[in-house]
């Protein structure tokens, strides 16, 4: 299913409807998958006919999309935990630098343990992960409480992060090979957002 969806993303000729579509299939199995990472505990339930053990989400979530392309995860992960508290953070990647910049910051109350869940669909250079990483560390969350999740990663982000933040967790769909001199991920899909938005060229 995985690699049906990313053979339609990665192709240059996929209409921006078509896109969207797999792009939102995407997202629903890493909200499902993300569930499955985030500790339970158990507790009692009752069913019309008997008592019995269920479980459930141990700890408060919180949603924190990445400002524009972490949006497009957004929805399935809202679906899925219906409870999260949802911040924003916005970083620009400046073409010429490749250097982040930020330029929105909105968090709410983050409960002491809570799973802070970071939505960033594409870690290149790495340099907006670290970036909200640092966020999250100033708001008083621990790596441990952290999971990154992204739908392609290059190897560079992807060491830059795991050196300055080993004991966060992450969830990555797909890890690529390498980045372009222009620091795109390669093979990679082009621009997520500018692919999904429209706002390409
Ligand atoms: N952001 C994207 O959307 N694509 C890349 O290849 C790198 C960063």
């Amino acid at each position: 299913m995985k690699d049906l969806l990313f053979t339609i993303l990665r192709n240059k000729d996929t209409s921006r409807g078509d896109f969207r579509g797999a792009a939102q299939r995407l997202a629903r199995m890493l909200a499902a998958q993300a569930a499955g990472h985030l500790e339970k505990q158990k507790v009692g339930v009752e069913t019309p006919l008997a008592k019995t053990e269920g479980v459930a989400l141990k700890h408060d979530t919180i949603l924190v999309p990445f400002l524009r392309s972490g949006l497009v995860l957004l929805p399935a992960f809202e679906d899925v935990f219906p409870q999260a508290g949802v911040g924003f953070v916005g970083l620009v990647r400046d073409e010429k630098t490749a250097l982040p910049r930020e330029y929105y910051r909105k968090l709410p109350t983050i409960p002491k343990g809570a799973d802070v869940l970071l939505l960033d669909p594409m870690i290149a250079t790495g340099g907006s992960g670290l970036a909200a990483l640092q966020m999250l560390t100033e708001a008083g969350v621990t790596q441990k409480q952290i999971l990154f999740v992204a739908v392609i990663s290059a190897p560079e982000g992807l060491q830059a992060i795991q050196k300055q933040f080993p004991n966060i967790h992450l969830l990555i769909a797909q890890e690529d090979a390498g980045l372009t001199k222009e620091k795109f991920i390669e093979p990679g899909l082009g621009d997520f957002g500018d692919r999904y938005f429209g706002t390409e060229g």
